[in-house]
């Protein structure tokens, strides 16, 4: 539930300092500290989940909740019309680089595709 050495469980714990948006009983949301867009943020569940790789089907309603939060944030930045993006990396060849689930919400610039 709770992993003392990892960085977004300690950021739940307020253990590390984040531009915090939001915040409720099942999910907290901040800015990406290297932001890859003007806007860039992340989601996730106050508890650990180090990957999808671990999901399991008591996880649906996280996983759920998740993207309702990701489309109310991008609402409240403005950047719901213009488009937005939702990235989930898992593993290495991913580029996941923080092992606690986090869904990146990226927009207020054009989007390449294929993703890097
Ligand atoms: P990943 O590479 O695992 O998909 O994404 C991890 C994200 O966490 C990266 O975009 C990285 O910039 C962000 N990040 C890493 N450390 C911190 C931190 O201490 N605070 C915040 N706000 N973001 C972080
Ligand atoms: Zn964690």
């Amino acid at each position: 539930m709770f992993d003392p050495k990892c960085l977004f469980c300690r950021i739940v714990r307020r253990e590390i300092p984040a531009m915090i948006l939001h915040e409720d009983e099942g999910l907290v949301a901040f800015r990406d500290i290297n932001p890859q867009a003007p806007t860039h943020l992340l989601v996730i569940p106050r508890q650990h989940i180090a990957s999808l790789n671990d999901l399991l089907p008591e996880h649906r309603d996280v996983v759920g909740d998740m993207h309702l939060l990701a489309r109310e944030l991008a609402r409240a930045e403005r950047i719901a019309d213009e488009g937005w993006r939702v990235v989930m990396n898992c593993g290495p060849a991913a580029g996941q680089t923080v092992f606690h689930i986090h869904l990146h919400l990226l927009g207020g610039r054009d989007m390449g595709w294929p993703p890097g």
